[in-house]
């Protein structure tokens, strides 16, 4: 099932060595029990202490198959995964919020180098995105009516499931408690034989398929209790996840504040499609906070309570989803991983997005483009190629309203993380947030109730939205409804042939229908955690008594693009650091001078460390060198041509080896670390 080869070759290898070391036990006892000669009884255990020794090294084959997997060099997950988070809240990359006041769970802020990632990544995604394909941005409040929510769906759906601990009420979200059960077996308990390891792979793989009561069968079946007491669970239910408020002062109006962006582009339709002219297909997109009141938030920026959203919602007529662009990304290979790959337990395959979608795995081009186009924004902005991969949504898995859905996952420490969610919403938000259209058929009217014919027409087309489509579905499914006309004081009977109740679509060359959408939303904060741990890695000092952290963000995201350094306290070469400075202002270059005394190789170490690609040391008045971050190579510059080398090689239109081609590479002995 859901195991790699190796893994199952592993547990089975053990448990043979298991049954063989027993065995062999046993043949020992009895040989001590039957007085058996002194060299039968020695070689007996000599054979034994073997058969140990090789399951001792069959466990740390199967312990190194389980946890490694990740490139995150000789350090282990959990270690690796400390070292960065130290860097990033050492360095202000972010912090728990409201520290001071011992914090809430689920909320950080954004220190000054990650504010600069976030700015950098929001512009590319706007440049990628907006800019490339001509999107409609749109800027929407936060606080929203309850009755938007209401008609999307999300006042009775947007849930998770949760479980209490039945004697303190403690909260947790239920699938993360089996998931947690499940990896924890999987990688503590290597006796565990290759039918059972393959049982819990198989939950992990349907984990999020599964309904309130398979959950809850699962929880009572492996004894799975309350982690901090014991305690036993409650059955799972579900718990909205939306802040709820009110708006104004009476509190009469309710409210929430918006779980996801995309709604106040839903409701803007109508105004943004005049706007394109009446034409499909456009698209609209959003950039702005979404508040989610997770149950349980963990792992640092990739559960959290607030969290930046970048929402692109493009409206496409749903008997052509074409797109003309498709050609430009269709070439486009990487990893894949298709609803019937992991129920099936195979793992995620290199795949063609062409094929993908010219063999319909794949729903439609234009969510095949959008596919194409987050794996290019992604890698371009410095995620791990190998460590990324499409997941299809399983079916039940899929929020309430899409069709078809697929997430960009980015493996880190914490494992695979949706940070991209690509759905085909199909028509579902456009025609809950359309408006109802009620036509009364005159004639009909007019026969039935004569002189009062007028007040029964002004009654029906004043119902509210819910009144018109409960009518809707009565006249439907009985073919009449009983009706009161308050101007007439009286009930009357409608029949079906009296009134039309449609919901309001679009018309294009004479054809009626509502446009599907095609929504990729981007959770900012997981994507830059991501990227933070993809570009993390730490190397000896000179000396080789440290380690020091490096950051490689390429320099589309680096937090500033350079830093100056005067090599020598002195006010000549202060004065010349100045001059740079107001050179690299000029050319819009983000830029700091480091003036502190401390040596120079301690102020790379500094500069490495927030991932700055550059950095200018004057050790001149006329040249200086100019050293990139990661081969620690240096090139000598004249001080008039530095802010354009430097501009050259940060805005990409060279790379760091074409400039230096161009000077002198300068020895780094004398100065370096
Ligand atoms: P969804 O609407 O649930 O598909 O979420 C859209 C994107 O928002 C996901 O792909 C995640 O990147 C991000 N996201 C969702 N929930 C959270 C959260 N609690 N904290 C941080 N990011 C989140």
């Amino acid at each position: 099932m859901a195991m790699d080869a190796s893994e199952e070759t592993l547990r089975r290898a053990m448990s043979d060595k298991q049954a063989a070391v027993d065995a062999q036990g046993n043949t020992v006892r009895d040989l001590k029990a039957s007085g058996a000669a002194k060299a039968d009884i020695d070689a007996a255990v000599e054979a034994l202490n073997a058969l140990k020794l090789e399951k001792s090294s069959i466990e740390k084959q199967l312990q190194a198959t389980i946890t490694g997997g990740s490139d995150v060099g000789t350090l282990s997950r959990d270690a690796f995964r400390q070292a960065v988070g130290n860097t990033l809240e050492r360095r202000l990359f972010y912090i728990p919020s409201f520290k001071i006041y011992r914090g809430v769970a689920g909320l950080y802020d954004y220190g000054p180098p990650g504010c600069a990632v976030k700015a950098n990544v929001l512009a590319f995604w706007r440049q990628h995105f907006v800019l490339e394909e001509n999107m409609l941005e749109v800027d929407c409040p936060c606080v929203t009516p309850e009755v938007v929510l209401k008609a999307s769906g999300h006042v009775e759906k947007f849930t998770d499931l949760m479980v209490k601990d039945e004697k303190t009420g403690t909260c947790y979200r239920a699938d993360h408690l089996l998931k947690d059960f499940c990896k924890e077996k999987l990688e503590k308990d290597l006796n565990m034989d290759a039918e059972k390891a393959a049982e819990l792979k198989q939950i992990l793989a349907i984990l999020d398929d599964l309904s309130a009561e398979e959950l809850g069968a699962k929880i009572k079946k492996y004894g799975i209790v309350a982690p901090d007491t014991k305690n036993p669970l409650s059955d799972p239910y579900p718990f909205n996840l939306m802040f709820q408020t009110s708006i104004g002062p009476s509190g009469l109006i309710p409210g929430y504040m918006r779980p996801e962006t995309a709604q106040g582009i839903f409701v803007n339709f109508k105004d943004l499609y005049y706007f394109n002219g009446n034409k499909l297909p456009f698209a609209a997109a959003q950039i702005g906070q979404a508040f989610r009141n997770e149950i349980s938030p963990r792992q640092g920026l990739l559960r959290v309570r607030e969290f930046t959203l970048a929402e692109i919602e493009h409206f496409v007529d749903p008997e052509d989803k074409s797109h003309p662009k498709f050609g430009d990304i269709a070439h486009l290979e990487f990893l894949m991983f298709p609803r019937t790959e992991q129920t099936s337990g195979q793992s995620a395959k290199r795949m063609c997005l062409g094929d993908a979608v010219y063999e319909g795995i794949v729903n439609n081009q234009t969510l095949g483009y959008f596919i194409g186009r987050v794996y290019l924004f992604l890698t371009q902005l410095g995620i791990d190629k190998e460590r990324l991969r499409f997941r299809q949504h399983l079916a039940n898995e899929m929020a309430h309203y899409a069709a078809d859905c697929w997430d960009a996952e980015i493996e880190c420490s914490y494992g695979w993380i949706e940070c991209v969610g690509i759905a085909d919403r199909s028509a579902y938000d456009l025609r809950a947030h359309s408006k109802v259209v009620i036509a009364p058929v005159k004639k009909e009217l007019g026969l039935a109730f004569k002189g009062n014919q007028k007040n029964v027409v002004e009654a029906l087309e004043v119902m509210d939205e819910k009144e018109a489509m409960e009518m809707k579905s009565i006249l439907e499914s009985k073919g009449e409804v009983e009706f009161h006309v308050c101007t007439l004081g009286k009930v009357v009977t409608i029949k079906k042939s009296m009134v039309t109740i449609s919901k309001e679509k679009k018309k294009e060359h004479q054809r009626t229908f509502t446009p599907s959408v095609i929504e990729p939303s981007f959770g900012i904060g997981r994507i830059i955690y991501c990227l933070f741990e993809h570009s993390f890695y730490t190397r000896p000092s000179k000396a080789g008594d440290e380690q020091l952290n490096v950051f490689r963000f390429p320099s589309l995201v680096a937090p500033i693009k350079c830093t100056v350094f005067p090599l020598v306290q002195n006010q000549q070469y202060e004065e010349v650091a100045k001059q740079i400075s107001l050179s690299l202002t000029a050319a819009g270059i983000s830029h700091k001078i480091d003036i502190t005394g401390t040596s120079i190789g301690k102020r790379y170490a500094r500069t490495d460390e927030l991932g700055v690609p550059l950095a200018i040391t004057v050790d001149s008045t006329s040249s200086v060198t100019i050293r990139e971050r990661d081969s620690k190579d240096q090139i000598r510059v004249s001080v008039e041509a530095v802010a354009s080398v430097v501009k050259e090689v940060t805005d990409g239109s060279s790379t760091w080896t074409d400039v230096s081609w161009r000077f002198p590479a300068h020895s780094h002995v004398s100065i370096d670390e």
